[in-house]
């Protein structure tokens, strides 16, 4: 071969080839909860950055979040796609007859017996299909899981500072795209603690509005920064949104019912009860209609359209206070610090514009500068898998319902 023909052919195989055919970086999902950050905080002058967040992406003008509006069973839907009914994260609190224990936000030994999570969240669709996932915090996400946990994750402590945990994201999220998660959680607690101590109107909860703009400030400056923009779509939501609560709507159950024949696995605002056997019929009747405030239902007569029915962990009573109106007993009221019945609280209906919650996304995958109607969580794990392409778990979101945010879509 003559000289000039094997130097352009060598030109070719190690110069330009391997340009012609670079792939581009995998994109990376960052799924952000906000915990209790109601919809409409996002307009208050604290929310500066996320609503610069917003500009330059797509913002819902809420997500409506699943039932009940608490922060288990809300996060876990989210990153399943599945209804709590489906997925068996019923609450905060639950009763699992098998298991034999109850299901807390404080016991972790209890959380990690795997049966108690049913579905697939996304970081372990993520891991299974040959991705990588990294979690700094989500209900679910410290567990093992069918087996699998993220490549890096956290076990959950309310105490480690926020502002760590952007840091440790963002060293995850800089790694070669080689070996960089593709699936990423982050996770903050600080507007859900001031929104309940506080209610949603205090000054307190405006500064802890503030506190957590500045974190998703620091992380977007760290992305631009790092130069990994062009592969970062950040998801930002929350769990639910939160309402004041006072002693005035309040609903003492000890004055319908002897409460030595019940067992009350969660309280309030929605009623989980177990009734002594002989006491289930008697109980429901006594109960049913008896506060114009509470519903009542058997297990199975839940409305349909909250997904509320159908797992073996729901209780044979279910209880559901209107909103803002809380369940506890007569007893307590006596003896609780008045400040404790004060603030706010969750839980509702998740159709209540009270209990919408947040969603606000940008990166490579978003539309810009475009709000869209209400969203449901439900989609989100589609929307998620979508991006990232991985072949999603079943589960009972659909992507056309959310396509309306993505880029080139209608
Ligand atoms: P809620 O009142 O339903 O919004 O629950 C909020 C509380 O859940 C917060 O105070 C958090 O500390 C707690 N929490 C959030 N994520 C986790 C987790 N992964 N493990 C244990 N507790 C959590
Ligand atoms: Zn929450
Ligand atoms: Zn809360």
């Amino acid at each position: 071969m003559p000289l000039p023909r094997l130097v352009l052919c060598l030109f070719l195989a190690l110069g330009c080839a391997p340009l012609s055919t670079a792939q581009p970086d995998p994109p990376q999902v960052v799924l952000i909860s906000i915990d209790g950050f109601r919809w409409d905080y996002l307009d208050r002058p604290e929310a500066a950055r996320l609503r610069e967040l917003a500009s330059r992406g797509v913002r819902a003008e809420r997500l409506i979040p699943v039932f009940p509006t608490k922060t288990f069973p809300t996060h876990y839907s989210i990153v399943t796609g599945l209804y709590p009914e489906e997925h068996g994260i019923l609450a905060n609190n639950i009763w699992d007859d098998e298991i034999g224990k109850r299901f807390t936000l404080s016991d972790r030994a209890v959380q990690e017996d795997p049966r108690w999570w049913g579905g697939e969240p996304i970081w372990v669709t993520a891991e299974r299909q040959g991705q990588r996932a990294a979690t700094y915090f989500w209900p679910g996400s410290d567990m093992e899981i069918q087996g699998v946990r993220p490549t890096w994750y956290r076990v959950y402590n309310n105490s480690t500072p926020n502002d760590r945990r952007v840091r440790t994201v963002l060293g995850w999220l800089a790694r070669a795209p080689a070996e960089a998660p593709t699936m990423v959680s982050l996770y903050f607690s600080t507007v859900d603690n001031a929104g309940h101590r506080f209610g949603p109107d205090a000054p307190e909860t405006n500064a802890a509005i503030a506190h957590v703009d500045s974190l998703v400030g620091m992380l977007v400056d760290g992305i631009e920064s790092r130069g990994i923009a062009h592969r970062v779509n950040l998801i930002i939501v929350s769990d639910h949104g939160m309402i004041s609560v006072g002693p005035d709507r309040q609903i003492a159950l000890d004055d319908y019912i002897d409460m030595s024949r019940v067992q009350v696995v969660d309280w309030s605002p929605v009623l989980a009860m177990i009734p002594d056997a002989d006491y289930v019929d008697e109980a429901y009747r006594r109960l049913k209609g008896a506060h114009p405030n509470l519903q009542v239902y058997r297990k199975g007569e839940v409305p349909a359209r909250l997904h509320y029915n159908t797992h073996p962990r729901i209780t044979p009573i279910i209880g559901l206070a209107d909103e803002g109106w809380s369940i506890t007993t007569r007893a307590r009221l006596r003896t609780a610090r008045p400040d404790l019945l004060e603030g706010g609280a969750h839980g509702w209906d998740p159709e209540l514009v009270s209990m919408g919650a947040l969603f606000v996304a940008a990166g490579p995958a978003f539309k810009e500068g475009v709000t869209v109607p209400p969203l449901r969580s439900i989609h989100l794990y589609e929307l998620m898998t979508h991006i990232l392409g991985l072949k999603p778990a079943p589960n009972s979101g659909s992507l056309d319902s959310v396509r309306v945010v993505l880029r080139g879509e209608k």
